[in-house]
């Protein structure tokens, strides 16, 4: 389900852009996720023999949503024939389409789903949803060009303008530190992890992908810059699935990540240096605060502060209790798991980042 709603976000709000007739109760059930019931009302209209493009559309996405995907492919491909002026419904039937096709392991069939909810440009949400799947997914046309190597745990994707890179040395490396980060965290994904490797940061960004790098770990999907490290985004992948966290906090997630980066830097030292240099003046944000907003720091100084942090609580309070607490990684549930001491070491901890040296 996870996955879905990373897909599908977007289409909640147009549902409710255009209705008609027995389509609007439907799409209100929809938007209180009682996809069930949609399907259920929904399949008593369609006998009536004058149901529309948009019961079938609600009725597949309903279908696509409870993770039932062939059986919402002939609702959606009913849409699409129904709507042939190609309006917004056989736009949202195409990224509906192409959902249901990647969830059911047949990316060439979501690729062309996709592509075709794009250009028809039907809809600014429609389109934006399908670019981005195509985009983040790797099936893009403007990946025809990357070249695919596959190891036990990865499918490595390379940039043609990769320069002076070893590709096999690489996956060589990104293997080790696998074993060496499922083995800590007593499991990992099931799948393989798809690992896409740009060239550079603007690279990326100039083919409308979010700043490097990224992980999307409910879908085994990896976007890095060759130069990062080579722990970092694979343990968001790992840390999810073999633990599950309901509730990911920045300062917790981003600092895990950072302590298996697998450089065995002094993330202490890192963030006294960067606070140093820092081009403006930092005003000193207690860590206990930096836990409940992650955004009161610059990267630059809040990711080894977070990796300075979480060797803090692994030294301090053994591995077993980390993770433990890692299942909801709030401030709160540190205070329940770790107790009182908790206190104490983040005001040694917030000395040794802010004091004298
Ligand atoms: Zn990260």
């Amino acid at each position: 389900m996870r996955t879905m709603v990373i897909l599908v976000l977007l289409m909640v709000g147009t549902a409710a852009a255009a209705q008609e007739g027995p389509a609007e109760r439907l799409w209100d059930l929809y938007k209180q996720g009682r996809f069930e019931d949609v399907v259920r009302e929904g399949k008593v209209e369609l006998t009536t023999g004058e149901a529309t493009a948009q019961v079938n559309l609600a009725v597949g996405r309903a279908l696509v949503d409870l993770e039932r995907y062939d059986e919402g492919l002939i609702y959606l491909e009913t849409t699409v024939r129904m709507d042939p002026s190609r309006s917004w419904i056989y736009a949202w039937a195409k990224v509906y389409l192409g959902a249901a096709h990647y969830q059911a392991g047949r990316p060439d069939e979501a690729k062309q789903a996709w592509i075709q909810a794009r250009d028809c440009a039907a809809t600014r949400n429609a389109t934006r949803n399908a670019v981005n799947n195509l985009k983040i997914l790797g099936l893009a046309e403007s990946y025809d060009g990357w070249k695919t190597f596959t190891t036990e745990h990865f499918q490595f994707r390379y940039s043609p303008n990769l320069t002076e890179f070893d590709g096999t040395a690489y996956a060589r490396r990104h293997e080790e530190a696998y074993e060496t980060i499922t083995a800590w965290f007593g499991g990992g994904p099931t799948g393989a992890i798809t690992f896409f490797v740009w060239a550079d940061y603007q690279e990326a960004l100039d083919a409308g992908l979010p700043p490097l790098g990224f992980a999307r770990p409910e879908q085994n999907i990896v976007h890095a810059a060759a130069d990062q490290t080579v722990g970092h985004e694979m343990t968001h992948v790992i840390a999810y699935h073999a633990l599950e966290p309901a509730n990911a906090v920045g300062l917790i997630n981003e600092g895990t990540a950072v302590y298996h980066d697998q450089t065995g830097r002094d993330q202490l030292a890192r963030a006294r240096q960067a606070l140093q240099q820092s081009p403006d003046p930092v005003v000193e944000v207690a860590t206990a605060a930096l836990w409940e907003d992650w955004s009161l720091l610059p990267g630059e100084i809040s990711y080894p502060v977070g990796g300075a942090w979480v060797k803090v609580l692994l030294d301090k309070g053994g591995k077993d209790k980390f993770l433990q607490f890692f299942r909801d990684q709030g401030l709160a549930h540190a205070r329940e798991v770790y107790g009182p001491q908790l206190q104490t070491w983040l005001a040694e901890f917030d000395a040794a980042l802010y004091g004298p040296e």
